[in-house]
């Protein structure tokens, strides 16, 4: 076996399954084997049943076989299958649906591990479909199991056969990448021992040193493909833009700009003009500044800066609804100014397209706004002066290198909303020149935050009522778009620094998917209003006519997934309701209370969480105390994870970002900063990576950007 061979060589991979994991960017055997388990299940630790607490969780038993498994037909096209199993402190009656086959695995006397939940009613002790492995005396069962993330076509027990087929292999198959000096500098196990180790714990510490070691690599990888892009971008020039008169766009606002505002526009039109020589150093700037300070309008005024000296300017937005967004908001200002505006995504149809590229490339678009479709190769310009990304970080890295490609020699600002923490953001934009927008423009009132459990949903129900009543709007947030096929109990907030076996207690709510939440307030709770729902993996067109019904007032109570974290704007909507809040990272919550309180109105922000683990309820007494982004952005990397601030929302991530899966749930905030000097550390000595010793780590990097390229395309 090679990691690079199809996964198609593996047992039970047909051209079906093949298509499902290509779909999720699993081609090859080393594909697969970077699919890493999201939680591992402690089936380590055997329970006697007369010992199984009442916590209605999951636990291992180890049970013998006792009576012949019966098979029942029950309904039309449904069967039972029926057996009592048991262990010297007692039997079970144990039962599976519709998988009559198993009447031959659970012979009478055989020995079984058995994951489930044990339910007792009355007398009589029961289970139903637990997961089963045979005890087998040569084959030491895992006690640390892990547990993939699934999708669409494929189960939990498919991937852990791959994986067991894969396995085995890893040491042969697997080289070590990273320069010498780094593994020694960080102490970190190596490769194939963290890959063994990932998929096949043989204990807590044998997994902790795989995860730090994989995490490691994640953040490594990352600061290495960030810092080659941006050792690259301040070396241009672009044209001078000497025109800064941008009275005519002041007078045409409804307010007056911010201080904070109007400096940041002063250093951009610094940036942007000479002393009358034909090219300056490009402008390479950082517009950071809380949810809601007003950033949109200094991108603006850039925008038009370019314009008037004859450019054409570009902004884009991570998502279709934001750039959608900006481009109702901006089009007729620009109209006004004597500017064409226009707007182009991944999903304006090939006719429209055609002709939008057409205008582009003779120059009759002066301002066009859209997503990453902006940089595809299609895209001609006539004469681009300015790009601009809001939301930068959203961006996966394969993105912002096309980008950089594409802005030689133009002038860049990026606008960011994230407030990411100052030690981050050094590292993330080094050399950017930054502009903060530090007050809030005036009148803005404080969102409200509250923090509740189930108890409060009646009562919360009434709320939202009433909101709506008063003719106001209502957001309403999920973790999930859909019902997975199961839900496991993940362990210490995502944190695999802090293995915690025993499972969190109480938190046995269920993870609320945007689809069936709306449907049951739709059907249920709310039928005289009107809810709809709105998600990433909805095709562009759906997106936009939700969105704009929503800003129109024509949807009361729109549930969705974080697709509206970034940037949207209706200053109608007055409550905010996150559900499962402790799924959700701080600064995220802070981005979405951002959504309300953007108008007159008061405006309420309501976290909705059952856990009651210790952590979690920290996490969201923050929220509920602290309103400023940036001391809500510091505690939230200790507590949470620098990965929260890449990026959240699969729909986004699945568009070209790093892997950075693990890390994603790394609290380590000095693994992440190790990596970044780490980073630095190989390239002063060999730039881009041209040196034998660096071939395999650049190779590793060169898989790590394709592979995101391919899950694009
Ligand atoms: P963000 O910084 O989050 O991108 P926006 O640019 O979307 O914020 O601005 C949020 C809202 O504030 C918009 O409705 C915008 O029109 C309004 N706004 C921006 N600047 C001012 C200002 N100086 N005075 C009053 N309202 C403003
Ligand atoms: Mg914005």
């Amino acid at each position: 076996m090679n990691l690079s061979d199809k996964i198609t060589t593996l047992k039970g991979v047909g051209p079906k399954y093949a298509s499902y994991f290509a779909q999720n960017g699993i081609f090859t055997v080393s594909d697969l084997l970077y699919h890493l388990p999201r939680a591992y299940q402690n089936r380590g630790d055997v329970c006697r049943i007369i010992d199984t607490p009442f916590d209605f969780l999951p636990h291992s038993y180890i049970l013998t076989i006792g009576s012949e498994p019966k098979v029942a037909l029950i309904k039309r096209g449904m069967s039972l299958l029926k057996f009592k199993a048991f262990d010297d402190s007692g039997s079970v009656n144990i039962t599976y649906f519709n998988q009559n086959y198993l009447k031959d695995v659970f012979t009478i006397g055989s020995t079984f591990r058995f994951y489930g939940k044990l339910s007792r009613e009355k007398r009589t002790i029961s289970m139903t479909s637990p997961t089963y492995e045979p005890v087998i005396p040569t084959k030491p069962l895992l006690s640390l199991v892990p547990v993939y993330p699934l999708f669409n076509g494929v189960n939990q027990k498919f991937i852990s056969k791959l994986m067991s087929e894969i396995t085995p292999n890893i040491s042969e198959m697997v080289e070590e990448y990273l320069p010498e000096d780094v593994l020694d500098r960080m102490n970190l196990c190596s490769l194939p021992f963290a890959l063994k180790n990932i998929h096949t714990p043989a204990n807590e510490n044998t997994l902790n040193a795989a995860i730090r070691r994989l995490s490691f690599d994640e953040l490594f990888l990352f600061a290495l493909s960030v810092s080659q892009i941006k050792s690259s971008a301040s070396e241009y020039y672009a044209p001078s833009m000497d025109d800064t008169d941008v009275t005519d766009y002041i007078n045409m606002l409804p307010y007056e700009l911010t201080d904070a505002q109007s400096r940041a526009i002063g250093e951009i039109l610094m940036d942007l003009s000479g002393s009358g020589e034909d090219y300056v150093k490009a402008m390479n700037r950082i517009v950071v500044g809380d949810v809601g300070s007003g950033k949109t309008i200094c991108a603006a005024f850039a925008a038009y800066a370019a314009c008037k000296n004859g450019y054409q300017c570009a902004l884009m937005v991570p998502t279709e609804i934001l750039a959608n967004q900006h481009y109702v908001s901006l089009k007729d200002d620009f109209a006004k100014l004597g500017y064409s505006c226009e707007f182009l995504t991944g999903s304006t149809p090939a006719k429209e397209k055609k002709a939008i590229l057409s205008r582009i490339k003779n120059g009759e678009t002066d301002f066009i706004i859209g997503t990453h479709a902006l940089i595809q190769d299609s895209v001609e310009f006539l004469n681009l002066g300015l790009v601009i990304t809001d939301e930068q970080h959203r961006f996966g890295v394969r993105q912002r290198a096309r980008l950089a490609e594409k802005s030689k020699n133009v002038h860049v600002l990026v606008m960011s909303a994230t407030p990411i923490p100052r030690t981050l953001s050094l590292m993330i934009y080094g050399d950017l020149d930054v502009s903060l927008i530090d007050t809030m423009p005036p009148g803005r009132q404080r969102v409200d935050t509250f923090v509740v459990d189930e108890n409060y949903r009646a009562r919360l129900n009434g709320f939202i009522k009433k909101q709506v009543d008063e003719g106001h709007q209502v957001y309403i947030v999920c973790p999930a778009v859909e019902e997975k096929e199961e839900d496991i109990l993940n362990f210490a907030d995502y944190n695999p620094f802090v293995i915690e076996y025993e499972n969190k207690k109480n938190d046995t709510s269920k993870v609320k998917s945007a689809v069936s939440y709306a449907k049951e307030l739709k059907e249920e709770v709310f039928p005289t209003l009107n809810v709809e729902f709105i998600h990433g993996k909805m095709k562009g067109k759906e997106k936009d006519k939700i969105m704009s019904d929503f800003s129109e007032g024509k949807i009361d109570i729109l549930v969705s997934t974080t697709v509206i974290e970034v940037g949207v704007n209706v200053p109608n909507a007055t409550l905010m309701i996150v559900e499962n809040a402790e799924r959700f990272g701080l600064s995220q919550l802070h981005q979405l209370r951002g959504r309300v309180g953007r108008g007159k109105d008061k405006s309420y922000c309501v976290l909705v969480s059952s856990s009651s683990g210790e952590k979690s309820r920290q996490r969201l007494e923050i929220m509920r105390t602290v309103y400023d982004g940036y001391t809500i952005a510091d505690p939230d990397l200790k507590m949470r994870g620098p990965g929260d601030f890449f990026s959240s929302d699969p729909s986004i991530r699945q568009s070209g970002d790093m892997g950075l899966d693990l890390a994603k749930s790394c609290s380590d905030t000095e693994l992440l900063t190790s990596a970044f000097e780490c980073a630095r550390m190989v390239l002063s000595k060999d730039k881009y990576l041209e040196s034998t010793g660096n071939a395999l780590l650049k190779e590793r990097l060169g898989e790590v950007i394709s592979k995101n390229i391919k899950t694009v395309n």
